[in-house]
This record gives structure tokens, sequence and C-alpha cells, in this order.
């Protein structure tokens, strides 16, 4: 069995949404298949931005006209046996987003819970779109949302998943296989009280991943929109290339340091079943992807740069006079997961550390709250990551590295080694970022790529071609009536 999952990027539209729909069939066809799929391109995006409506009282009708017209197009061409139960559940759907827009209106506030409620329902409408196009397709399948399998506590917004219950859960997938293809919401999940919790943005690839471990799969595929886990963030480094092979470790640590083919949790469940993730891309299904998996390189290399642009640098200095005693680092303080980067220790006891921008405020008043220590914020920043095996053992790597921004005059404002031996973090500007990280992957040898290739399966480059849905869909209504 496979868990087939597919992003934003790949839903983008109706004729997007088809050419997934032949992949699935085609797919299907072999084996046992469960998809996930994401919510459609800038979808949630375009949720976020309506609570902010909402809770500022200012319009939202033609917002959320326009999530519904988008999902509605997508199922245009469809015939209408396999259209109409679509279009009245997306109908459905929207009404009920209007209403809980309603409440925050009334509420001048978002209660968590209706967040999360609004931020699924992006996926709640894909997956209504591509359950009724595989149909329309001959290929049976049937949607299931990930508030019944995917089972998490009450932290709205970053839910944290009990694996024992979500296994559990996913036994009605693993013991009655049944012809239809589960067509399963990513990024969603319930509380224990079946309140609806969201994993995170990028959460879907997690999904993937938790059900992949749930239900033992042979691998779990991500669909996107470029070849797999390239040597940089293909947006900043033109000459960014695909890496072939890559450790859970090594995938871990770019995904957390930035790279956002890959939700930062994803290898986390897989580890233990040693299940391999393979990134392949949608538009181009012919391409072998990345594979990641439990292969450990044989010695230490360095694999590929990412990068979190929007950086911000905190520095927390304990208020009370140095004692006698040793005074505690307030970086212990710090919540782990919101560190990416830290450095301790000056003589008057202080710790400097790097968050993402976007929760730094939060973080800060957290820990002045806290703690007797006074939060500085030291300004914005980006974070660079060079990740590879074994890094740590290589330090020419680090060396040439710094070498050659020294030599190019660009500032480099801290550097520490990850928690993990596989992870440099290097601190610089923001508006040197594009430089830096060019003049890293250049210096350090990553174009060209990396890693023995593996066979894939051929993919026939019929689905390649995009069949006119009606013809398809016309076929499929002659035979089944
Ligand atoms: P999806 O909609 O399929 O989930 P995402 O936008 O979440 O797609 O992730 C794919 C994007 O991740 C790519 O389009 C690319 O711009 C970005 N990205 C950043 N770093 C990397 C990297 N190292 N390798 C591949 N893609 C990366
Ligand atoms: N739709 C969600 C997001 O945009 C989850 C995902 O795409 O993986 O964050
Ligand atoms: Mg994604």
């Amino acid at each position: 069995m496979r868990v087939l999952k597919f992003g934003g990027t790949s839903l983008a539209d109706g004729r997007r949404i088809r050419h997934v729909a032949r992949l699935v069939r085609r797919a299907a066809k072999r084996r046992r298949v469960i998809v996930v799929a994401s919510a459609m391109a800038g979808v949630t995006d375009r949720l976020c931005g309506l609570i902010e409506d909402a809770v500022a009282a200012r319009p939202v009708d033609r917002g959320v006209g326009a999530v519904e017209r988008q999902h509605l197009e997508a199922l245009d061409n469809l015939d209408p046996t396999h259209r109409w139960p679509a279009v009245e559940s997306i109908r459905r759907r929207i009404y009920e987003l209007r209403r809980d827009l309603q409440k925050i209106v009334s509420f001048g506030a978002c209660p968590d819970h209706i967040r999360d409620r609004v931020m699924a329902t992006g996926e709640r409408l894909s997956v209504t779109v591509l359950t009724a196009v595989l149909r329309s397709f001959g290929c049976p399948a049937r949607v299931v949302d990930g508030s019944e399998v995917v089972l998490t506590d009450n932290r709205f917004g970053e839910a944290r998943v009990d694996h024992v219950a979500t296994r559990r859960a996913c036994a009605g997938l693993r013991e009655r296989p049944t012809v239809e293809v589960p067509v399963v919401t990513g990024f969603v999940g319930a509380d224990p009280k079946g309140r609806t919790t969201t994993l995170g943005r990028g959460g879907s690839d997690f999904s993937a991943a938790l059900l992949g471990a749930a239900l033992d799969a042979e691998r779990v595929e991500i669909w996107t929109d470029v070849d797999g886990v390239l040597t940089a963030p293909p947006d900043i480094v033109s000459e960014a290339s695909r890496i072939s092979r890559l450790s859970y470790e090594e995938a871990a640590e770019l995904s957390h340091f930035g790279a956002t083919v890959l939700h930062p949790r994803t290898v986390e469940p897989l580890v233990a079943g040693r299940i391999p993730i393979i990134v392949r891309n949608t538009l181009d299904p012919t391409r072998p992807g990345t594979e990641i998996g439990p292969n450990e390189p044989t010695s230490p290399r360095v694999v590929a740069v990412s990068a979190v642009p929007e950086a911000k640098v905190l520095s927390l200095t304990p208020i009370a006079e140095r004692s006698a005693a040793p005074e505690r680092s307030p970086l212990v303080l710090a919540p782990s997961d919101e560190i990416l980067m830290a450095c301790s220790a000056s003589s008057g006891g202080s710790a400097l550390f790097v968050t993402l921008e976007a929760k730094a405020a939060d973080v800060a008043g957290r820990l002045a709250s806290a703690a007797n220590i006074t939060v500085t914020d030291n300004g914005p920043a980006s974070l660079v990551a060079l990740v590879g095996h074994n890094l740590g053992s290589q330090p020419w790597a680090a060396g040439r590295a710094l070498e050659a921004l020294g030599r190019r005059g660009l500032t480099v404002r801290a550097v520490a080694a990850g928690s993990s031996p596989h992870a440099l973090t290097i601190l610089v500007e923001r508006d040197e970022l594009e430089t830096v990280l060019t003049t890293v992957h250049d210096v350090l040898g990553l174009k060209g790529d990396l890693g023995p290739e593996r066979p894939v399966e051929v993919v026939s480059s019929e689905l390649m071609i995009e069949e006119a849905l009606v013809t398809e869909a016309s076929t499929q209504h002659r035979r089944a009536s």
C-alpha cells in the first residue's frame, strides 16, 4: 500500500486536478493507494486573510465568493451525475464558512477552535473536487476527513498527534480495504472532544507520513511542483539541482531550516518503520524524484543549503544581579521548538537566540512574563543552514563557506553547530541572503546531481497529455449507464 500526497500547486485548478486524478487512477490499478490532499493553491492563505478581515469587521463576501468559485470552476465540464453532489457539498461547506466568519465578526476576535475549523475548509473543499473527478474517471473514491483518522491534542494551529490513538483510528482503513480509494484531507485532525485541529502550515506532508506509519505503508509519495528535494531553495538559487537520495536525518534538518518542500515533522513517524518518502514532480511524473529513507551515506558530506529568510534575533538578559551561585542561562526558558539558533553566555549571563520573525513577538512576550529577564529585539536577520551527513566531522565545509563569505565582504553575525551533527547554521543580514546562499552553494560544489540514480517506475507519457475532460467524462458516463 502506498500513500500519495498532492500539494496545493498540484491541485491549482481543474486541469491540474484532472491530471492528478489520472495519476491516482493509474496507481490504484496496480496496488492499494491512499490519497492525501492539500487545499487548492492559495486557498489556505485566503482563509487566513478572511479570518483577519472578519476580526477587523471588514467585508468578507468577495473573498468567500472567490473561494467558492475556485472550487466550482474546478468542477466545470464534469458530467452532471458527478458534478451535482460535489456542488452541493461545496455549497454546504461555504455556508458553514460564512457562519464561522459571522461568529468571528460578532466576537470581534477569533477563538482558536474556530480558526482551525476555518483553516481546514480548504482541504475539505479540495477533497470533494478530487473525489468527484476520480469517480467521473471511473476510479471509485470516497472522502475521508482527517478528523476521523488523525487524533491530536487541542493545541489548535500546531496540534500534537496522539500516535497510538491515530493508529487505532486508522484500523478501519487498514482492515476493511474497499475498492474505493480513500481521499483524506491533509493538515486536519481532531482533538479528544472531536473538534477540528490543524497540524501547522504545510502540515499535509505530515498527515501523509502519519497515515503511512499507521498503515505500515510500503512508501509515502509527496507529489509537488519541483523535481524533488533540491540542493537549495530554487526561488533563490537558480542553479539548485535535484538530490537523488537523502537520509531521514538530512531531510529533517533541511525542512527544519526552511526547505518548505517537506513539513519539518514529516520524517518523524516514518523512521521507526523504515518507510521511505519519495518526493516527486506532479508536472513531470517521468522524473525519478528524491528518495528519503534509512540510507546512511557512507562518508560525511554537504548535501544542500537551506534558509529561513525571515528570522529575528532576540537577546535575553537576566535582570537579577549576578550572584556567586551560577545563574541558569535564560536559554533554558525558551521553548525548544521555537529556537532556530542559540548562542549563549556572555560575561553578563545573557544569551542570544534566533526565532521565526512571525513568532518573535509572542515568544518574547511569554519569556519576559515567565522569568526575570529582559528580552531585547536585535532586529531582523536570515538564517542559512548547511546540511549533510556528519557535517560536523568535516570542518573544511564550514571553513570554505565562511572564507568565501568573508572574501565577498558578506556579514556573518553568528555561526553555530546544529544540535545534530548534520547541520551548521550561519546568521546573516537579510538583504545579503541571496548572495550568501548562491556563494555557499557555489563554493561547496552543490551544482549537479548527487548520488546514484534509482530506477523508477516509468510513468507513461499518456499521463502528461491533458485529454479533454468532456471526452473522458462522457465515456465513463456511457460505461456507467
Ligand atoms: P506543495 O504545495 O506541493 O506542498 P510547497 O510549496 O509546500 O508545495 O513546497 C514546494 C516548494 O518548496 C517548491 O516550489 C520550492 O519553491 C520550495 N523549496 C524550498 N526549498 C526547497 C528545496 N531544498 N528543495 C525543493 N523545493 C524547495
Ligand atoms: N493547506 C495547508 C497550508 O497551506 C496545508 C498544506 O498545504 O500542507 O498550509
Ligand atoms: Mg507543502
